[in-house]
Formats: C-alpha cells, structure tokens, sequence
C-alpha cells in the first residue's frame, strides 16, 4: 500500500485557531474521564495531522520563495505555530502534573516524558509573539539570502548556484567566485546585521521572560538536549582544538607546498584535490538514475526504500531561481514517507548532500512505527549520525555516482572535507555561545568575535582581497546561526560518531551497516549518548573519541 504511495497524493486540511482548540478540548475531555489512553491515541493523531501539514507549508516555500501563495501560507503557519505549542504545551504539563506517572511512563515511554519536562520550561504563553517575530526574521533572512543574483563569467546565478565556480581547478575563476559571492554580504551587510541584532536581542528576551540568565540554557533545552550540556559541548571543542586543527593544518600546508604557491588562500580552501574536486558522472537525471545501482550494491533495505521515494516523488534536488537554498529532509507522519530536498549544482556536493539527506530519510522510514510522535526523529545530533553515517557507508559503491577511475579520490577528498569541517564546526558553535552571553554586544562586536575564533580554529585562513569576511562577516553565510541557534555543534559531534562508522566498515563492512540500519531504526527512543552506546559508538564527550578517529585518518591519508 505504501509502495504506490505519492508526494501529490499527500494533503491535510488547513488548521485555524478553532479547529486547533477544539482537538485539544476534546482532549482534555477525554482526560476528565479518565480515559487517558484515547487522550494519548487522539493526541498523538493531531499531531501527526498538524506536523504533516506544516511539513507540507514550509517545504512547498523553500521550492519557490517567490510565489505568493506559498509565502502566505508560510506566514500563516508561523503566526499558527505559537497557538498550537500553547496548546501542545498545556497538554504536557497536565500529563506530567498526573500522580500516575509510572503508568503514563507505561504508555509513552520514559523518554517521552524526559522530552516533555524539558519542553514545557521552552515555553509560556507570554512569549508567543516573540515566536512570532522570530519567524519572521528567519524567513526574511531566508528570502533575503534566496533572491541573491550574482553575475560570473556572463552567467547570473543564486549563492547554491556560485559553488562549482569556488571549486573551480583554475585558481582565477575560484578567487572570482568569492569576490562575487562576498560582494553580496558585504552589500547586505548592513541588513543581514540587523536581522541578527533583533534574533538575538529577542530571544535574550524570551529567555529572560522564562527564567533563565541568558538565552543559552533556552536554546539547549529547545534542541530537547538532556543528557550534556554546555560545559561538555566546550570540552568537545577543545578536543576538536587538540586533534583536528593540527592534522588540517598539515592538509592544508600539504597542498600548499604541493601547488607551488607561496600562500594558500581562502579561495584555494576548496579544491581539495590539487587535480581539480572529482565530479558526479553526470548531471540531475544520470544521478539519481545511479543512485538505484549504488544502493542495489551496498544492502537491498536501502535500494527498496530509495526505489520507493524515486517513485513516489519523493525527491526534488534540482537548483534553480527562487528556491531556497541548502538541502534537507522533512517528513509527513500522517503517510510514513520522508521528503529530500537539495540544490544540484554539478560538483561532488551533490553526492554529499544527496547521501546525506537519504541517511535522513532512511532513519524516518525505519522508525515510522515507534510509538509516538516524539520518537519518530531522534535529537538533531543522533539525526546527524544517520546522514553523516551514510556518507561515509555508500564508499564501498561510490563509483556509481563519481566514476570508477574517480572514486578513490571521491573519498580521499570526503574524508579530508569531513575532518576540515570539524574546526569550522566548532567555531560557528564557540560564536554562538559568545554571542548569547553578550546579547548587548553591537554589530561591529560581534564581527570581533568571529574574528578572535577564526583564528584559534582556523590559524590558515588568509582571505587575501576578500574585504567582507577578512573583517569577520563569514558567520553570515551560514543559515543556522540565523535560523537554528546551537544547532550546529551537531553536525560536529555526529562527525565524530559518522568516522567511527567509517572506521567500523573498514574492518567490516556488512557489520557496520547492520548496525547503522539497527540504529535507524531506533529512532529518537532514546537520548542522544544511549543512542551511541546502543550502536556500539563511543560519546564524543568520551576523552580520546575523536583521537582515535583522527589517528585511523591520519594512517589513510598519510598526513
Ligand atoms: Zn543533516
């Protein structure tokens, strides 16, 4: 049934106000009865239906942020967005207020109700507009970063659409790139400026109307983190500090030496590989068409469910004007199906980005029958691991995608982009928390900052010419500073356990993907560190995780 099922196919009735608190009424009633097993069942529906429905909004956005209607329903679901969690949030507080909680443990899991109390200290009704206005400063930076139209070498392309001239083999077209591209920030600048000033200032204002000191402990509690906090996150900084930066350091020396220049530059940061970055074998239609050959080779779960997404047009990965930037995967718990959205541009990307959202999807597929909504997607740096995990376990078939000849280098190249990822990683995280101890700091600060961080995690950057982020306005580029605060440290500590993967299937391939396909399946029942254990991964906060990973590397790479 499932199998025949399509994207089209899929639509939910457009909440209001009213139908929203007339489900949760009904709700409550059901709770006066005492008939909480129909509570929980209706509940969890209606949040199937909402969630769905939402999915639905804000993906059919970022496929055209210039179409009206979209953007309206987009504006309609963000001012909806604060009513239904205060509805969402007044169910989870009676719930936990019950006297019966070994019982509800019963019903929803313990962990369910580890996510709740955290959940209801996020919120107070008094903070919905802020919500609000929150929302809104996310999609106008969004909109402002989707509508850029950069001219090079006679052609007009969106920022997705600037990447394959940045990693260009000939060093003239790569500098022009960059010098295009941070024109751009640089003209915004200003506004981009402004956008984040009130980000920041409103959600130190959130956080100070809830309780808290700063926005920080607010921001780690809305990524429903429960088992570590910001003392262990600076701890896997310092790791990343001790291990990652020299090794990278010596990569990029490597290069340097090896092309003959006397500096590298920011703009030589991306070609990887001194014979120019190995490129897919083909374009959109040759890609995803490949990709059936390269899931049939590695494990018949992965090819059914990716034949099965293809079929049921489950995937839009190509780039072109007005659609947003970035790639993701969202997903609509009413059907069971995730979605995979990206923005080919012709360059080794599209495989990271492609492997790396199918992880995603893969992981959604295989929980879809955990209990309850709460555990259909674990916290987002167990979700990391599924991503950044199948990057590393599609090596073994690689070459359906990048070519036989290419494909060593394919995974030279990814292994070094995932090891100079690190440092990057860790410094958009040390930034943020920077930036939320001091809500009050100005604009020009704030560039301070960075800069000061820039050059602790990456001491090579030299950005020559480049105006803009040579006065520390890189960190603008980057969406989830603006978007998804203190989300970015989980890119970094699923690296860690994703490198474990890659180490495990170097010593046994079939082993270390059953266990990846087993740890999908577990969804978000558990927190983050017992999802690791349960992989048989050790915790990045674990002193020498990321030692052991960086040394098998530096064996591989001979660095
Ligand atoms: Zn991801």
């Amino acid at each position: 049934m499932t199998e025949a099922l399509r994207f089209d196919a899929i639509t939910e009735a457009t909440p209001t106000r009213e139908t929203l608190a007339a489900e949760s009424q009904a709700i409550h009633a059901a709770l006066d009865r005492g008939d909480r097993t129909a509570a929980l069942r209706d509940w969890d529906a209606a949040r199937r239906r909402y969630d769905t429905w939402s999915a639905l909004v804000h993906l059919r956005f970022a496929q055209n942020t210039q179409d009206e209607k979209a953007k309206a329903d987009r504006d309609y679901a963000d001012a909806l967005s604060p009513e239904a969690a205060d509805l969402e949030i007044a169910l989870k507080r009676r719930l936990l207020a019950d006297p019966d909680q070994d019982g509800l443990a019963a019903l929803v899991g313990q962990h369910a109700l580890r996510l709740w109390e955290t959940d209801i200290t996020t919120f107070d009704p008094a903070i919905k507009p802020d919500l609000e206005e929150e929302a809104k400063l996310s999609a106008r930076y969004t909109e402002l970063l989707a509508g850029a139209k950069l001219s090079i070498r006679g052609q007009t392309v969106n920022l997705p659409g600037i990447e394959p001239f940045a990693e260009d083999p000939d060093r003239a077209t790569r500098h022009e790139a960059e010098t295009v591209r941070w024109s751009f920030f640089g003209r915004n600048g200003e506004a981009l400026d402004d956008i984040y000033d009130r980000l920041v200032k409103l959600r130190h204002g959130m956080a100070r109307k809830l309780g808290y000191d700063t926005y920080t402990p607010l921001g780690y509690r809305r990524m429903r983190r429960v088992d570590y906090g910001p003392d262990d996150v600076a701890r896997y900084r310092q790791q990343v500090a001790d291990h990652v930066v020299p090794l990278v350091a010596r990569l990029l020396e490597a290069r340097r030496a090896g092309q003959g220049w006397d500096k590298l530059r920011f703009w030589d940061e991306a070609l990887i590989d001194p014979a120019g970055n190995p490129k897919p074998v083909g374009d959109h239609d040759t890609l995803v068409t490949a990709a059936e050959d390269m899931f049939a080779a590695l494990d018949a779960r992965l090819a059914t469910f990716y034949r099965m997404m293809r079929q049921g047009g489950f995937l839009d990965l190509k780039n072109r004007p007005g659609k947003a930037g970035g790639g993701f995967c969202t997903s609509f718990p009413t059907v069971g199906v995730p979605f995979i959205f990206a923005n080919f541009n012709g360059t080794h990307h599209d495989i990271g980005v492609f492997t790396h959202e199918m992880g995603h999807a893969f992981q959604n597929w295989e929980s879809r029958d955990q209990p309850g909504v709460d555990y259909l997607w674990p916290t987002m740096e167990a979700a990391e691991i599924h991503s950044m995990g199948l990057e590393f376990l599609t090596y073994p078939a690689i070459d359906c995608l990048v070519g036989s000849d290419a494909a060593d280098r394919f995974r030279r190249m990814h292994l070094i982009g995932a090891l100079a990822f690190l440092p990057y990683g860790v410094c958009v995280d040390h930034f943020q928390h920077e930036v939320y101890a001091y809500p009050n700091a100005t604009p020009a600060e704030r560039h301070a900052m960075w800069q000061r961080l820039e050059r602790m995690y990456m001491p090579w950057t030299d950005y020559g010419d480049l105006g803009y982020p040579a006065k520390g306005g890189r960190w603008q580029a980057k969406q989830h500073i603006y978007n998804s605060p203190f989300y970015y440290i989980d890119y970094t500590l699923a690296q860690c356990c994703a490198l474990q993967f890659w180490v495990r299937a170097r010593r046994d391939g079939r082993e270390a993907l059953d266990a990846y396909v087993r740890l999908c399946g577990q969804g978000g029942s558990m927190p983050f560190q017992d999802l690791v254990r349960s992989a048989g991964l050790v915790s990045p906060f674990a002193p020498g995780a990321l030692a052991d990973v960086v040394r098998e590397a530096e064996a591989v790479l001979g660095a």
